[in-house]
């Protein structure tokens, strides 16, 4: 791994008690609220002055969380209680949750009321929000989201004024840019800037950190691989399809056996940063904020939406990626008890079979990591073939 992002590991942790960019920020007096699902309005919090950090989950056993909640969650959101019982959250200033899926909903409520944080938010985003129902939908998300920037300007004692927010909407819009270089370096068919593996870890670090920071440094990097000649992998481009995972595993393990992730549409992955806001014409506060929320609800949609067009929505997405990168095969990586996201599957790996894509769907609960995974994922990069060299 290159060592600039070998460096950037090592100024977050999984574990919020533990990041180096959690202290430096809250040295400087500033706060900073967890979160878990991608729906929240990050730039709102970072309008405020509050970093924003994504629960990761982490790789780790569950001790005590199963007598908080049934066990049919999946295994990530089940460590984000571990976690809280093991005071990873415990420096937060606030955490703010959002109605995704089922599972996370639930789990982040039970992670609330055992951090007991000074600051507590739950935001409520319509699921049935495209073609017809867009503009009710976005009606009703604007009036949410200003019902926390309300919270917000009371919490921290100050107005979120329309220049603070169009600031906050510059900077993520510019880590967005940055973040599709990344991908679309790594994608270089002969000369890639990044492995998928570096690209998983920078992702990681992408979401516990600063964004001004971030850019800064992201530019820094992409500079630093423009020069690098890193030959491709002589396997086959793979793209990733699921939620997010516990630690790097399955990127290594392609890569490990002659591979490369050349994309995804992961939460951790694309689907955090691929569209932009549109900043509106007229630069108010109210005008700013419904621009967040038509953000939220145009992007590409997570599973959990779980309502009309959202499967065909994501499958475009896909199918763009796997031409834009010239893939060779997806593998579907869903998390155990992910109902939102094994709902979706059949219909997508049907779709994608029939565009003549070969798919490979595997289950991943703490990770993947037992030999019949790694046996059904050598086995699929070796099917596709090709002039695709899969080393044992
Ligand atoms: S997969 Fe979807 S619901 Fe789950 S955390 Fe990611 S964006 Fe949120
Ligand atoms: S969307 Fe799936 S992986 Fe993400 S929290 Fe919900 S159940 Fe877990």
């Amino acid at each position: 791994m290159l060592d600039t992002i070998a460096q950037l590991s090592k100024s977050y942790s999984r574990w919020p008690d533990q990041s180096e960019a959690v202290k430096q920020w809250q040295d400087k007096g500033k706060k900073v609220f967890g979160y878990m699902c991608n729906h929240i309005p990050e730039e709102l919090l970072f309008a405020g002055g509050i970093l924003p950090v994504k629960f990761l989950g982490d790789s780790i056993p569950i001790v005590d969380a199963n007598q908080y909640h049934a066990l049919f969650m999946c295994y990530f959101a089940r460590t984000v209680v571990e976690m809280g019982l093991q005071k990873g959250f415990s420096k937060l200033d606030g955490l703010i949750g959002v109605y995704s899926c089922e599972g996370g909903c639930n789990i982040f409520q039970i992670a609330a009321e055992i951090v007991k944080p000074p600051y507590y938010q739950f935001i409520s985003i319509p699921h049935d929000n495209k073609r017809e129902k867009q503009e009710m939908a976005l009606e009703y998300f604007t009036k949410e989201l200003n019902v926390i920037k309300t919270s917000l300007e009371e919490y921290l004692g100050e107005e979120l004024t329309a220049a603070k927010i169009e600031q906050a909407i510059n900077v993520y819009n510019e880590n967005r840019q940055l973040l599709r270089q990344v991908y679309d370096a790594r994608g270089d068919k002969e000369w890639p800037g990044f492995t998928g593996v570096e690209v998983a870890e920078i992702m990681n670090w992408v979401v516990e950190v600063p964004k001004d920071e971030a850019n800064a440094k992201l530019r820094g990097l992409l500079a630093e691989t423009a020069a690098r000649k890193l030959p491709a992998a002589s396997g086959p481009r793979i793209h990733v399809s699921g939620t997010l995972f516990l630690d790097n595993e399955i990127f290594q393990l392609i890569e490990d056996l002659g591979g490369m992730v050349v994309s995804d549409d992961l939460c951790m992955g694309s689907r955090y940063f691929w569209d932009d806001i549109k900043l509106p014409a007229e630069k108010t506060a109210d005008k700013l904020i419904e621009a967040i929320a038509r953000y939220k609800l145009d992007k590409v949609p997570c599973s959990c939406m779980c309502s009309s067009y959202v499967a065909e929505d994501r499958l475009e997405h896909i199918k763009k990626l796997i031409e834009k990168y010239q893939v060779n095969g997806v593998i579907f990586a869903v998390h155990k008890w992910c109902d939102s996201h094994q709902m979706d599957r059949p219909f997508m790996i049907r779709q994608l079979q029939e565009a003549g894509l070969p798919v490979l769907s595997i289950e991943v609960e703490r990770n993947i990591g037992d030999a019949q995974g790694r046996n059904r994922i050598e086995s699929f990069l070796e099917m596709i073939g090709g002039d695709a060299h899969v080393a044992g």
